[in-house]
């Protein structure tokens, strides 16, 4: 899947490029927060997500809520917005792994789309594509995601390490509650609102402690933090500073 198109080089953007995935779920608009509020913790993201899968929302198309947001950048345009802001979020270009785009829609079709093998495939081959050097993923656990049951979600986190590390791309895991909605707003105009409302200090609970969680994670594996704690703390720091909001 990931020799099916180009690979991208994050090599000339400095530092340890890190990258984020969810399995998907309702609610779960965290790579809004998560991206700029990172990089603004001093850690490049470069953030190719997709579109709605299943039930399951996607990030593409709460961005596309954003009245003139273009989610096709080219690969120079991608470099470009990483190397002036550290935080980018873009569609996967059409070049990217096309073997999961045609998998995908089939999925959504063929009552495949929570099938172990081919959500660790098709996540872990975009990773693997899109350059970054480590990873967190969060694996959704409840009927709003795709793995009601906590085995299956350990099991596929387990697929998808042994994945990162047959690449070489440490590959951290999160399991986390998705029993009802994430936060309180769910569609695609309404999750950006309340994204930007978390960013200004005033999300629900839930959705700010998985994106303070994730961010810790991302942050020790990027190494700018000695501990993902110690990374949680400096991510609360810059949220109540505004500084995430800002770099969005
Ligand atoms: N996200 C993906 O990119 N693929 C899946 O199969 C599930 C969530």
């Amino acid at each position: 899947m990931i020799k099916s198109g180009d690979t991208l080089d994050l090599s000339v953007i400095p530092g340890v490029k890190v990258d984020k995935h969810s399995t998907g779920g309702v609610g779960d608009k965290t790579t809004l927060i998560l991206v700029p509020l990172v990089a603004a913790a001093g850690a490049p993201v470069v953030k190719m997500s997709g579109r709605a899968l299943g039930h399951t929302g996607g990030t593409l198309d709460k961005l596309e809520a954003i009245p003139g947001f273009r989610v096709d950048l080219s690969l120079e345009e991608i470099i470009g917005v990483a190397r002036r802001t550290g935080a980018v979020l873009a569609g996967q270009t059409a070049s990217l792994v096309p073997a999961d785009k045609k998998i995908y829609a089939l999925r959504d079709v063929t009552g495949t789309v929570d099938s172990l093998p081919l959500i660790a495939s098709s996540i872990m081959s975009k990773k693997i594509a899109a350059g970054a050097d480590r990873i967190v993923l969060d694996v959704k656990v409840g009927s709003g995601g795709f793995l009601p049951c906590v085995d299956d979600a350990r099991a596929l986190g387990e697929l998808m390490t042994a994945i990162g590390r047959e690449f070489d791309r440490q590959t951290v895991i999160i399991l986390s509650s998705m029993v009802q909605p994430l936060g309180c707003a769910v569609g695609n105009a309404l999750e950006v609102e309340e994204a930007v409302r978390t960013l200004q200090g005033e999300g629900p609970a839930d959705l700010t402690e998985l994106c303070l969680v994730l961010g810790g994670e991302m942050l020790a594996a990027a190494g700018i933090a000695e501990t993902p704690q110690v990374g949680r703390e400096r991510l609360q720091v810059l949220l109540d500073q505004g500084a995430g909001l800002e770099r969005l």
